[in-house]
């Protein structure tokens, strides 16, 4: 593994930050760091780049000790939410940055940097744009341009903190899909911090979850949502709703509706998670009111409430549930059953 973190933490006067933290990023990887404001994922991430030392714990990167090196001698290419352009600079010039002030014997010839930096620019899709200011992009271009900033250092590590934080959701979605197209072209191992979970599920091959400053799951985002190790995890992904729920002798109980348990369930009180695109109409099952019904053509979108908690799905317009009407209570069972200890 090129990157391989052990047992670390940070505290802040006295709040803990981190508490024991391992993880592994794999060679030419995408991971998203996903979680709460607070979790730690900012945290993290700056103790990667060298910008944050932690008490104690380890960061090896291919075998070496990343705690003894300085940010630049880690070669970490570093992506923030508000561009931090040099405002002054042409945009060739801000992407060039990192390799003018190499020390001299490292430092590329001019002409070669010319090379790498036409080269991002076309990467990044702004070949025409390399001799404007920052001030005269839109805040997507600007994003683009701090990217190929970090990539012109051939980083060996690119690290991002919510790099779209601060853009609208269709530039957003755009950026997402480019930034996968970037990584997949060069290669270079990344990790991805941000608090939207549908930004970390389409982006990254696996996805670390964080919860008050431990890692609760790392997943592919497929095993993230089949196999959510904990009730935390499965809530965070959304569209689900958590009831009360009873087992016993392999009996669930919920709501006054009993069906078999799955066979590794445990016993007692329990949290039963459903998400709403594993529900399904029934006879039997928990009762459910539907509160909106927004037909859109070939899909509907349905608005449902089950035990004063409110659960968004979207069906054929053909589904059963689109048939229904709003004010009705009907009874849904889910398809799919996660069951946590409460
Ligand atoms: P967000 O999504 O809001 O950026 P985050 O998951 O990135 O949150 P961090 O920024 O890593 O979380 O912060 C984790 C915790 O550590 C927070 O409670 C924060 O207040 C605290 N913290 C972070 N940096 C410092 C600091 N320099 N001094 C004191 N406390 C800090």
């Amino acid at each position: 593994m090129p990157l391989t973190i052990k047992n670390l933490s940070k505290s802040f006067r006295g709040f803990t930050a981190l508490r024991n933290v391992d993880l592994e990023v794999g060679d030419g990887e995408f991971l998203a760091l996903l979680g709460p404001s607070g979790s730690g994922k900012t945290t993290l991430l700056r103790i990667m780049a060298g910008l944050e030392q932690p008490e104690a714990g380890s960061v090896i990167f291919d075998g070496e000790d990343f705690l003894a090196q300085s940010p630049r001698e880690r070669r970490v290419g570093l992506v923030f939410q508000h561009y931090a352009l040099f405002r002054h600079m042409t945009v060739a010039d801000n992407i060039a940055f990192g390799l003018n002030v190499r020390p001299g014997k490292d430092r590329p010839s001019k002409s070669a940097i010319r090379e790498r930096v036409a080269e991002l620019l076309r990467l990044v899709q702004l070949e025409d744009l390399g001799k404007r200011y920052p001030a005269q992009l839109s805040g997507g271009q600007r994003q683009r341009v701090a990217l190929a900033r970090a990539l012109a250092i051939q980083p060996r590590l690119l690290l991002l903190d919510e790099p779209f934080g601060a853009l609208d959701a269709k530039v957003r979605r755009e950026l997402r899909r480019w930034l996968r197209h970037i990584h997949d072209e060069t290669g270079v191992t990344t990790v991805f911090v941000t608090h939207d979970q549908e930004e970390a599920l389409d982006l990254a091959d696996r996805v670390a979850i964080l919860k008050d400053g431990h890692i609760e799951q790392v997943d592919t985002p497929l095993d993230l949502y089949q196999h959510p190790s904990s009730a935390f995890v499965h809530d965070f992904l959304g569209g689900a709703v958590h009831l009360p729920a009873k087992v016993q002798d392999g009996v669930l109980t919920v709501d006054g509706w009993t069906t078999d348990a799955p066979k590794d369930a445990p016993a007692g009180e329990v949290i039963l998670a459903v998400r709403g695109e594993d529900l399904i109409l029934s006879d039997k099952g928990i009762a459910a009111s539907i509160v909106t019904l927004s037909p859109r053509g070939p899909r509907t979108r349905i608005g449902i409430e089950i035990e004063g908690q409110a659960l968004d799905l979207e069906r054929p317009a053909h589904d059963p549930l689109s048939k229904l009407s709003v004010g009705q209570t009907v009874r849904v069972r889910p398809d799919l059953i996660h069951l946590f200890k409460s």
